[in-house]
């Protein structure tokens, strides 16, 4: 396992396993496998409608709370300041736990972005009333970090973006580093461009005839090499999985190491765009639109 240490000095190990479209008894069984298999990070988010599972999963699995790194999101119909807390509440009673290791905005609302701040101020007080270790962003693009950065105290911890061979977003990640913000990859083996009814266009990353040359050269599984490159590249990664091989064999990435060759091989393949929603519209795509997800209270 390896760790990354945030800008606050807290420590997240860099793989996660994320649930965005496990269902309820799934997620249950995903966190509990993952758990038992080694992982000690989780990535869900209010919208996904699975934080109560994510909480019995980790129950489930008998290891103790604080040895579990819970990340969650807060999402739109949620911004503001005193709405952004109340929504921490919730997503903190569904996990069944009081405190949140990482909190972080699901994605800027641009035509509402006085909202957006608002909600990650409402964050800042979680933060400064220890009900969460970090707070941090997502899907945001660099002039939105500025505009946020500029307008807050505390420098977002983590970006959460969409990144795989295929969508690399460079100058997100340059932004990231510049202040200090880890890049955390959704989609990390390209999820998102596989997933079936997400428009004809869509090309599986795992087929990609260079990441299974590289794959084939160290004996390992496309996926396996994709997390590989996303570590070495310093950042995390939050692989979604319900299946248990799949759960083990995408942790099973800390015995091998990928050369700076092959690395840049992989930063190569970029094609320079998003699959997912595209963070300067608040209109979210209907193929994304959750809140049919979102239970009531
Ligand atoms: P991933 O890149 O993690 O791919 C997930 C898909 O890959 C699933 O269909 C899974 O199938 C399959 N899979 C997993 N492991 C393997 C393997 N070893 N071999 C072959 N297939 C495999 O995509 P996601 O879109 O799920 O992204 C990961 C996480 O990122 C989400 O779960 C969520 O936590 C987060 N996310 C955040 C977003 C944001 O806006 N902030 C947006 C999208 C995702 P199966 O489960 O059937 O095994």
């Amino acid at each position: 396992m390896m760790d990354l240490t945030l800008n606050n000095g807290v420590v997240m190990p860099a793989l996660g396993l994320g649930v965005f479209q496990s269902g309820p008894e799934e997620t249950v069984r995903a966190v509990e496998s993952a758990l038992k298999a080694g992982y000690r990070h989780i990535d869900t988010a209010a919208v996904y409608g699975n934080e109560r599972q994510v909480g019995e999963g980790i129950r489930q699995a008998e290891i103790h709370r604080d040895e579990v790194f819970i990340e969650t999101k807060v999402w739109v119909s949620d911004y503001g300041y005193e709405e952004a807390q109340h929504a921490f509440e919730k997503s903190s009673r569904k996990l069944g736990y009081p405190t949140i290791d990482l909190l972080i905005l699901h994605q800027p609302a641009p035509d509402r972005f006085e909202k957006t701040v608002a909600a990650y101020k409402g964050l800042e007080a979680l933060l400064a009333a220890g009900r969460v270790r970090a707070i941090g962003v997502s899907n945001f693009l660099p002039h939105h970090l500025e505009r946020l950065i500029a307008a807050t105290d505390v420098v977002p911890a983590v970006n959460q973006i969409e990144l795989h061979p295929y969508c690399v977003q460079p100058e997100v990640q340059r932004a990231d580093a510049a202040h200090g913000i880890i890049s955390q990859a959704w989609s990390p083996i390209g999820g998102i461009t596989f997933y079936p009814g997400y428009g004809d266009e869509r090309v599986s990353v795992l087929e990609d005839t260079e990441l299974r040359a590289i794959a084939q050269e160290h004996g390992r599984t496309v996926p396996q090499v994709m997390l590989r490159w996303h570590l070495q590249r310093g950042r995390s990664a939050i692989p979604k999985s319900v299946t248990p091989s799949r759960i083990a064999e995408n942790l099973d990435v800390f015995d091998f190491e990928l050369d700076e060759a092959e690395l840049t091989r992989i930063d190569a393949l970029d094609r320079g765009v998003l699959s997912g929603p595209d963070p300067e519209r608040s209109d979210t795509p209907r193929r994304f639109n959750f809140d049919r997800l979102i239970p009531e209270d």
